[in-house]
């Protein structure tokens, strides 16, 4: 069969390399890609989800997988289907849980799914007084899809304040500002957790660790992520059946049977944990609508069931049927970005803050072959030489008995690669 992925980051690159292990997939194609991506798929330069419909079309695409929240909220899935494409992922409405977080704390909290408690305002003033009257620390967060960067944890009234001034005042985030969610601020411990589902039957994925932060120790800014690593260190039965019993399965039957339409593809819930034992609670914190990068790259290389079988019972409604076997070896992944260069006007700070791009990479051909090598933002120059194109540059993917023999490998491949400036966090792993 013809498959499409569409992305162009390292977890689509995870996603494409998960289809071009099976069988079943004959021809392999990315819109639109990277220099890695390349190696194992034809990269196909459609940049607007109508190209890739008027793609999928032509080439008589027999299944399409989706990497990225944009094109999906963009509503892809509905224009697919509406030309009688099979895609996988959520409908334009069902996105509208990541790209809404006021709609979707309302919805959860009428669903009866724990959450922060939490208010919702379009009036800066009447939020500034809201959090002076409340008194407790807040998170304030824009409405709207701000790449990752859209919560800003406050400590004081003065913080939340400042952050609702940036958001709705000065609109840092643009138009995603033009509502806010504040929650109190909750403190414990926070899992990403990974569900496959066909509207009806979910089918939870194993856990990933990872790691936000820039610098070691989790210090720095946040990122869209420095490594990740699974199995997961503390998610045990009893918790995944709890997170199901309480979230993922009332969220999905809350929003086919009290709002009406079917979620289907991939739920991703960012979650934080409160309490202790039995008294555990899994507060929602977001919801995203698709896999997350980098937990991809250490859970598809997991998978021991075909991507197309799982993707079909999707899209059939047939995932009740459907129990994904997973490798017990850890993986780890490790982020190499670009850090620290000398530049005509100065220097860059590196990612997440500016970064040169353009850098030739060296070493690749070297990296041992029990590893996977995951590319985010690589291409080509003029003279055909593999470059930066990203401030995450491209991760490796290694397996082991033990966690610190994967971390051992991770990090003596990674010393293989070269361009200038690389950098990676030093405790990816590290217990
Ligand atoms: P991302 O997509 O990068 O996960 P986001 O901008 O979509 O982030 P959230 O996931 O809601 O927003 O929040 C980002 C981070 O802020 C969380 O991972 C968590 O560390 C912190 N955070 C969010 N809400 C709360 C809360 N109520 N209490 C404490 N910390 C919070």
């Amino acid at each position: 069969m013809k498959v499409l992925v569409i992305g162009s980051g390292g977890r689509d690159h995870a996603i494409a390399w998960k289809f071009a292990q099976s069988d079943r997939v004959k021809q392999l194609y990315v819109a639109h890609g990277n220099a890695g991506i390349a190696e194992i798929a034809t990269c196909v330069d459609a940049r607007t989800i109508e190209e890739m419909a008027d793609f999928a079309e032509k080439e008589k695409i027999d299944l399409t997988f989706v990497g990225p929240e944009k094109p999906l909220s963009s509503g892809i899935v509905d224009l697919f289907e509406g030309r009688g494409l099979a895609i996988v992922g959520p409908s334009r409405r069902a996105s509208r849980l990541e790209s809404s977080k006021c709609d979707t704390k309302i919805l959860l909290r009428e669903l009866g799914i724990p959450v922060p408690e939490f208010a919702v305002f379009s009036d800066p003033e009447k939020a500034k007084a809201y959090v002076r009257q409340v008194g407790y620390p807040v998170v304030v967060k824009a409405d709207g899809l701000a790449a990752g960067k859209g919560a800003l944890v406050c400590d004081d009234v003065e913080d939340a304040e400042e952050a609702i001034r940036a958001i709705m005042e000065e609109r840092i985030f643009g138009d995603a500002g033009e509502r806010v969610d504040i929650e109190k601020r909750l403190y414990g411990r926070e899992l990403s957790f990974f569900c496959f589902t066909d509207g009806h039957t979910l089918v939870p994925m194993v856990a990933a660790q990872d790691y936000k932060r820039a610098a070691d120790n989790d210090e720095g800014k946040n990122t869209g992520g420095m490594g990740s690593y699974s199995p997961h260190p503390w998610l045990d039965e009893i918790l995944v059946r709890k997170i199901m019993e309480q979230v993922a399965e009332p969220l999905i039957s809350g929003v086919r049977e009290k709002y009406g339409f079917l979620y289907r593809g991939i739920l991703y819930l960012g979650l934080m944990l409160t309490g202790e034992g039995t008294d555990i609670v899994p507060n929602v914190l977001e919801i995203n609508i698709r896999l997350g990068d980098p937990e991809a790259q250490v859970i598809l290389p997991r998978l021991q069931t075909d991507l197309v079988d799982i993707c079909e019972a999707i899209l059939t409604g047939r995932l009740k049927e459907i129990q994904p076997a997973w490798d017990p070896l850890y993986k780890l992944c490790l982020i190499a970005t670009s850090g620290r260069t000398k530049g005509k006007k100065g220097w860059y700070k590196g990612y997440p803050d500016r970064y040169k791009i353009g850098l030739p990479i060296t070493g690749l051909d070297k990296i041992d072959s029990s590893c996977l090598v995951f590319h985010s933002g690589t291409g080509w120059n003029d003279s055909g030489q593999l470059v930066t194109t990203g401030g995450r540059v491209l991760c490796i993917v290694s397996t082991g008995k033990t966690l610190a023999e994967a971390r051992e490998i991770a990090y003596r491949e990674m010393d293989k690669v070269s361009f200038e400036g690389l950098y990676r966090r030093s405790d990816i792993g590290r217990e």
